[in-house]
C-alpha cells in the first residue's frame, strides 16, 4: 500500500484565497492541482456555481470535451450515477450543534457522511483521484473543494493518503466579500452582519470537521500570513506534506492548468498581495468592526 496518493485537500469558507493557495501549490512540479472536485458534476450538468465562466474547466473547453478530464473520466463517468459532492444538511439544528457543541459533534458529522449515497460518491472520488495520479504521474493532487464535510468523505478514499489544510481569514474580510460578491451576481440580499454570524457558523463546523479527522496531518494556515509570506508559508505546507521546496510564485495566473471551479477572477494574471479592500467598509461602522473583531476570535 505505500503507493497510496497524497490528496492536499484544502478547507476554507468561500472569499478566503482557496484558489490562490490552490495556484501557487500548482507550481510545484511534485503537484497536479484539480481545483474544486467536488464541483465537477455540477460542471458537467451546469448545475450549481459556474454560471460566470459556463462550468467549462480552467482551458475555457467544457469538462467532457477537455483532453484532461475527459480522459480521465473514461471508465470512471456515466451520466446516471456520476456524483462528486457529499451531502449533508447545511445548517440544519443537528449540524449547527454540532459545531458549537464538540462533544456529540463527531458522531453527528460522520454519521451523515456514512449513508449509501456519501459511499457511492467516496468510491467515485477514489477513482478520480486514482486516475488524475496515472494521468498526470503526480503522486501529489490538490483539491480545493472546501467544504468541511467533503474533508471527511475524502479521508475515507481507500487509495488516498488525505493531508489537510485550513486557510482561515478574518471574518470581517470574508463576509465583507461574501455580500460583496451576493450583490454583484443578485444571488442574496443578505447585510454584512447577518454574514458575520453565518460565517461564524460555518468557521465552527470546519473547526469541528477537522477534530474529527484526528490522526490525519492537519495545517493552518492564515490567507493574511500566505499573502504576506508566500515563502515561509508554501515551506511549512511542503514540510508537513512531504513535498521537497519549490519557489513561491510572485503571481497568481492559469498556466496549462485544468481546474474546475474557483474565484472568477482567476483568469487575470495578478501579483501575490493581500487584499484589503474590505478595511474601507468597517472603518466608519465601529459597532460592526468591534463585533467582528469579537467574533473572529471565537
Ligand atoms: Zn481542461
Amino acid at each position: 500500500m505505500q503507493d497510496k496518493i497524497t490528496v492536499i485537500y484544502i478547507i476554507s469558507d468561500r472569499r478566503s484565497g482557496s484558489t490562490l493557495l490552490e495556484n501557487m501549490l500548482s507550481k510545484s512540479q511534485e503537484i497536479i492541482s484539480v481545483g474544486e472536485l467536488a464541483m465537477l458534476r455540477g460542471h458537467i450538468f451546469k448545475d450549481g456555481p459556474g454560471f460566470f465562466w459556463n462550468w467549462t474547466c480552467s482551458c475555457g473547453k467544457p469538462v467532457l470535451e477537455c483532453e484532461f478530464w475527459g480522459k480521465v473520466l473514461e471508465g470512471i463517468y456515466e451520466e446516471k450515477t456520476f456524483q462528486t459532492k457529499t451531502k449533508w444538511p447545511f445548517k440544519s439544528t443537528k449540524i449547527t450543534l454540532a459545531s458549537f457543541f464538540k462533544p456529540m459533534g463527531c458522531k453527528t458529522l460522520w454519521k451523515y457522511i456514512h449513508t449509501d449515497n456519501n459511499h457511492k460518491t467516496i468510491n467515485i472520488l477514489d477513482d478520480i483521484y486514482g486516475a488524475v495520479s496515472k494521468r498526470s504521474s503526480k503522486k501529489f493532487i490538490v483539491d480545493s473543494s472546501k467544504d468541511p464535510m467533503h474533508a471527511l468523505a475524502v479521508s475515507q478514499c481507500k487509495h488516498v493518503d488525505a493531508k489537510y489544510i485550513w486557510l482561515t481569514r478574518d471574518i470581517r474580510a470574508i463576509a465583507f466579500s461574501k455580500v460583496k460578491r451576493a450583490k454583484a451576481s443578485k444571488s442574496s440580499d443578505k447585510g454584512v452582519f447577518r454574514t458575520l454570524g453565518t460565517t461564524l457558523f460555518f468557521k465552527k463546523l470546519c473547526a469541528t470537521a477537522l477534530r474529527c479527522l484526528k490522526g490525519h496531518d492537519i495545517l493552518t494556515i492564515s490567507y493574511e500570513a500566505l499573502a504576506a509570506n508566500p515563502q515561509q508559508e508554501l515551506d511549512k505546507i511542503c514540510s508537513t506534506v512531504g513535498l521537497t521546496n519549490f519557489t513561491a510564485p510572485e503571481y497568481m495566473e492559469l498556466a496549462n492548468d485544468h481546474t474546475i471551479g474557483g474565484t472568477p477572477g482567476r483568469f487575470e494574471r495578478r501579483k501575490v498581495k493581500e487584499d484589503t479592500s474590505w478595511k474601507g467598509y468597517y472603518n466608519d461602522k465601529p459597532a460592526l468592526n468591534a463585533f467582528g473583531r469579537f467574533i473572529d476570535t471565537l
